[in-house]
């Protein structure tokens, strides 16, 4: 524990691994534990519980905008790997550009 973030901030991380589920981009245990996650928290998990998350969920996180260098909140983070790795913002600018 002592990770202090906003429920606000913990509802948009939530609906971001229920978008990789949605989308079906996890399957079997790493679905399993990321429903976990969404319900009960990280806190939940067993070591290695939280390894095999880490590794499957952390593939679809962006932690750094490609294009401007921003940090790209949860609420936008899933659209960052439909996008090839932009925030909201770069991504608009990014299709004006064209
Ligand atoms: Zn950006």
């Amino acid at each position: 524990m002592g990770f202090n973030y906003s429920m606000e901030e913990d509802n948009d991380y939530n609906d971001f691994l229920q978008s990789l589920i949605d989308n079906g981009h996890l399957e079997g245990a790493a679905e399993g534990i990321t429903k976990k996650v969404i319900v009960e928290g990280i806190d939940s998990l067993s070591s290695k519980q939280k390894w095999t998350f880490q590794k499957n969920v952390g593939e679809y996180i962006t932690v750094e905008c490609t294009r401007g260098g921003c940090d790209i909140p949860w609420s936008e983070m899933y659209e960052a790997y439909d996008n090839g790795g932009m925030c909201n913002w770069c991504a608009h600018m990014d299709t004006k550009d064209d």
